[in-house]
């Protein structure tokens, strides 16, 4: 496995290859959620490109930033075992050479509910980063998570925005063997804070199948009420949505609709979405 900190020696590297690349970004603190990306990046392409920068511009909460794990040596045990080929771990300079970092994206609807109204300007930050990613890797495919539901809606449009030629590949949920939705911020919970944080899922889970015979209102009050009554905790938001354009719903489609919700445990902020 290669390992590239430098622009010019991913790109040097990347165009003396021929054949598919695809293309897993991420921010570290890897886990089996991120692997399976790997896992479905490398049986698609010829080669695997894996990138791990922690994005400040993305991070609307210094703290959050500031204590985001950073797990690097384990993090390319972790990929060279699951058979990437290139990781690339570049500064914020080598990402960001100029002083002011440009681009506004209009996204529509698509940024102004949960994640977009409660973290303003992080999903741009994330827009630009991808973008500059993709300028840099040059992927035929590239690998999200449906963990960050928003998130992945959110690049699908910057792809048509820019008008990119790079499939845009959403893979599914991994979870912890309890039904916790793994994430890398899951290492910052205390114990008790780790048991508390099992209800988001439990409580999607009885949300699927209570989703057959409640109505929406119902079930959204349901998933609060019982949420709070199961572990004190509170939703910031539990929404109900149509999955391509996320808005609210108010009540069932034909189709699919999905419930997403984030809530913080102590400090930490989780986010989780399950289908309905
Ligand atoms: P992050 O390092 O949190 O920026 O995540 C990098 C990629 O991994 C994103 O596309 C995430 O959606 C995806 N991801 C994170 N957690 C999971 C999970 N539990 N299951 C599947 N994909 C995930």
């Amino acid at each position: 496995m290669l390992v590239f900190e430098k622009v010019i020696e991913i790109t040097n590297f990347l165009q003396s290859q021929n054949g598919s690349v695809g293309f897993v970004p991420t921010m570290g603190a890897l886990h089996q959620g991120h692997i399976s990306l790997v896992e479905k990046a490398k049986s698609e392409n010829s080669l695997v490109v894996s990138s791990i920068f922690v994005n400040p511009i993305q991070f609307n909460d210094k703290n959050d930033l500031h204590n985001y794990p950073r797990t690097l040596q384990a993090d390319l045990a972790m990929l060279e075992k699951a058979g990437c080929d290139v990781v690339f771990v570049p500064s914020v300079e080598q990402v960001y050479p100029e002083q002011e970092v440009e681009g506004s994206y209009d996204f529509g609807l698509l940024d102004r509910t949960m994640e977009g109204s409660f973290r303003p300007g992080h999903f741009n930050g994330v827009a630009i980063v991808v973008k500059r990613l993709f300028e840099i890797v040059n992927p035929t495919r590239a690998y999200f998570g449906e963990k960050d539901f928003q998130q992945l809606a959110i690049i699908r449009r910057l792809v048509e925005i820019l008008k990119l030629n790079i499939e845009i590949i959403g893979c599914p949920i991994v979870r912890e063997k309890d039904g916790l939705a793994m994430s890398s911020r899951n290492l910052r919970l205390s114990a008790e804070e780790r048991k508390k944080a099992v209800s988001i899922s439990q409580t999607l889970f009885e949300a699927q199948r209570r989703s057959r015979t409640m109505s929406v209102p119902e079930l959204k009050k349901w998933v609060d009420s019982s949420l709070q009554a199961s572990s004190g905790l509170s939703a910031e938001y539990f929404e109900i949505v149509d999955p391509l354009t996320l808005q609210s719903i108010s009540s069932w489609p034909n189709g699919q609709a999905v419930g997403c919700i984030a809530v913080r445990v102590g400090d930490i902020r989780l986010i989780d979405n399950i289908s309905l």
